[in-house]
């Protein structure tokens, strides 16, 4: 069990605290996942006491009934949390000096209410780089819950291609995407808000959507996710809407090529910044290195961003299990973008995508 790898961390670095405070963090060692809002939601490891869960009292019962077979702590919201939470690990364990806290996701606030019962602890070292190495390899269980939002994924596509007609707003189509996810697949939500962009919208990467609309011989670009059991899909297509321009295709066929060429390059043994440099050589000598104005890819998981990032620079040697992002773009400021993205996960020898949307140029027929 993931709670077992942190208590092992604890022992092996020294550490007699581990106040993990990210949500999804608290998912991946508990089972037990929920949003707190503005009140206080975390997990206390200990070096040599059992762990507990601290949530707010409503939560209590739910927490309860989780996954999670540990302690829970509540505390009401008339209660001071901090000398609930110090109470507690008083009443587990005379070790308490040495803290590893979630640097990445501590309010300088709560680390100030959490320093002030603890005044003799030291609150130095961090947690977040062991997290995000553990997170760093799925397991056959977290894959196969990507490969599931990968399907609702796949379903959003179609949804929104048969969508598209002659002036229908970006965010039309967008709504029609979310609402069919949820009424026809029972998706409960987006891994982030649907992304649909028609014409020159789509040279900007993260736009939208807006009330622009579709009209004729445009590219329309879509960027869309959902969660499922707690894990992350983010896939993209570009299709065009009546006949495409010489310059359309060609732009796609470009990224087409380069995000292939970083698939079949995959396997473990490459680095993440090599395989950055595949998708990036191709649309170089194409003439339109200067338009694709971002990484190639990210890792995914509970989180739609994580890691490892696929970067130029970076030496990490990619391994069976670790799962990314794919998504070479080129993005033309007034005329065009074309994004093509696909997620999967490193095998013995390749990649897996959880996404299967046709990657051929699709184009759609007029509608009104
Ligand atoms: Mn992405
Ligand atoms: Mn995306």
């Amino acid at each position: 069990m993931n709670l077992d790898k942190l208590q092992e961390w604890l022992v092996s670095t020294g550490n007699d605290v581990a106040y993990i405070s990210d949500p999804l963090s608290i998912a991946y060692f508990t089972g037990y996942s929920m949003e707190p809002h503005e009140r206080i939601f975390s997990l206390v490891a200990l070096k040599d006491a059992p762990a507990f869960v601290f949530v707010p009292a409503l939560n209590v019962e739910e927490a309860k009934a989780s996954d999670w077979n540990g302690d829970v702590v509540g505390y009401l919201d008339s209660e001071d949390p901090w000398a609930i939470i110090g109470d507690e690990i008083r009443k587990r364990t005379t070790k308490h000096k040495n803290w590893a806290i979630e640097k990445i996701n501590l309010p300088v606030a709560h680390f100030q209410n959490l320093r002030s019962n603890f005044p003799d602890g030291s609150f130095t070292n961090d947690v977040s780089g062991f997290i995000e190495r553990i997170r760093l390899y799925k397991t056959p269980e977290e894959i196969e819950k990507l490969k599931g939002a990968g399907r609702e994924a796949d379903c959003a596509f179609q949804i929104g291609f048969d969508a598209i007609r002659t002036g229908a707003t970006e965010r039309s189509i967008a709504g029609q995407i979310d609402y069919q996810l949820k009424i026809q697949h029972g998706v409960m939500h987006e891994s982030f808000e649907t992304i649909v962009q028609a014409g020159k919208n789509a040279a900007n990467p993260h736009l939208g959507p807006t009330m622009n609309t579709v009209q004729p011989n445009q590219l329309v670009l879509f960027d869309l996710g959902t969660m499922h059991d707690g894990y992350a899909s983010d896939a993209s297509r570009t299709v065009a809407y009546g006949e495409p321009s010489a310059k359309q295709r060609e732009i796609y066929e470009v990224d087409r090529e380069a995000q292939q060429a970083a698939i079949d390059a995959v396997k473990p043994g490459i680095t993440a910044g090599e395989l950055d440099a595949v998708a990036r050589d191709i649309i170089k000598r194409a003439g339109y290195g200067e338009y694709f104005i971002h990484r190639l890819g990210h890792g995914i998981g509970m989180n739609v961003h994580e890691f490892p990032s696929i970067v130029g620079g970076n030496d990490l040697v990619i391994e069976e299990g670790m799962c990314f992002s794919i998504e070479p773009g080129i993005y033309i400021p007034g005329f065009a973008g074309v994004r093509i993205e696909d997620c999967g996960v490193v095998t013995k020898d390749g990649f897996e995508t959880f996404t299967h949307t046709d990657k051929d140029l699709k184009i759609l027929p007029l509608k009104d």
